[in-house]
């Protein structure tokens, strides 16, 4: 089942066209490499699949809905609905606890204290972090901090999930146990992930792997 689809997805500033026409679909428990050479519209493309950017011509649809029929309270609602993403920095809130982090997101999405609490619990313990629940951003390592910024984005049990270079700011030790922990996520909830990295061995170990080029998607 599609849960992202891209069609002749075009984005030009002015005169630079960073996207000539994206073709690109991500079916339900599909994680997908990306892999974009720096200043190839890498962001661009994220953006817009996270409904944070429209396309200057193409459509883009999520869950079944195309974007270009919402307007931006619709998008907004859509995002919130159906997307999590996870960031290279964590952009943890620092003067939260690990709990708190994955708690919040929940309740701003209507669920209450209790049932955020036990779902945040459950799902930090799933990666490893049950002796971590109450310790802040600051006093986790880098790896704990990118695991609790995972549990936080899927929450909410959104369809997809996207991911700005997860772990490229950990060491290839770290790197490799986030990336399990992501790749189980994946697996256990059948969401689609579409995940931008520059590390090839992990893409390696993703269902597929996608390269932009030349502002297109072309198959590895
Ligand atoms: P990547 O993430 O692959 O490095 P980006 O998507 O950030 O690439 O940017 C692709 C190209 O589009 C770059 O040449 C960048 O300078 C340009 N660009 C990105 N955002 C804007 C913007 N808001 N205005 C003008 N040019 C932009
Ligand atoms: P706010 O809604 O507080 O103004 P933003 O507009 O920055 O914040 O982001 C709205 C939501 O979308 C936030 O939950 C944020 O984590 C998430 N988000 C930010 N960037 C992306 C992206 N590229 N794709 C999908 N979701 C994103």
């Amino acid at each position: 089942k599609p849960v992202l689809v891209l069609r002749g997805v075009e984005r030009s500033y002015g005169a630079l066209t960073v996207l000539k026409g994206v073709d690109f679909t991500l079916n339900a428990g599909e994680m997908v490499g990306l892999i974009a050479p720096s200043g190839a519209g890498k962001s661009t493309l994220l953006h817009m699949a996270g409904l944070l950017d429209s396309p200057t011509a193409g459509e883009i649809e999520i869950d079944g809905q195309a974007s270009a029929k919402l307007n931006d309270a619709g998008r907004t609602e859509l995002r919130r609905r159906t997307i999590g993403f996870v960031y290279q920095f964590h952009q943890l809130l620092p003067e939260f606890s690990a709990l708190e982090n994955v708690v919040l997101p929940q309740m701003i999405g209507g669920v209450g204290r209790k049932a955020a609490a036990a779902r945040a619990t459950e799902l930090l313990s799933i990666v490893g972090l049950k002796e971590r629940l109450h310790h802040r951003p600051g006093k986790l390592s880098g790896g704990e901090q990118q695991r609790v910024a995972i549990v936080r984005a899927i929450a909410n049990q959104p369809k997809l999930l996207l991911a700005d270079e997860p772990t490229g700011n950990l060491d290839p030790g770290t790197a490799e146990g986030v990336f399990a922990e992501l790749l189980r996520l994946v697996r256990t909830t059948g969401l689609a992930a579409l995940i931008a990295t520059h590390n090839l061995d992990l893409a390696r170990r993703m269902d597929r792997v996608v390269t932009l080029r030349d502002g297109a998607v072309v198959p590895a």
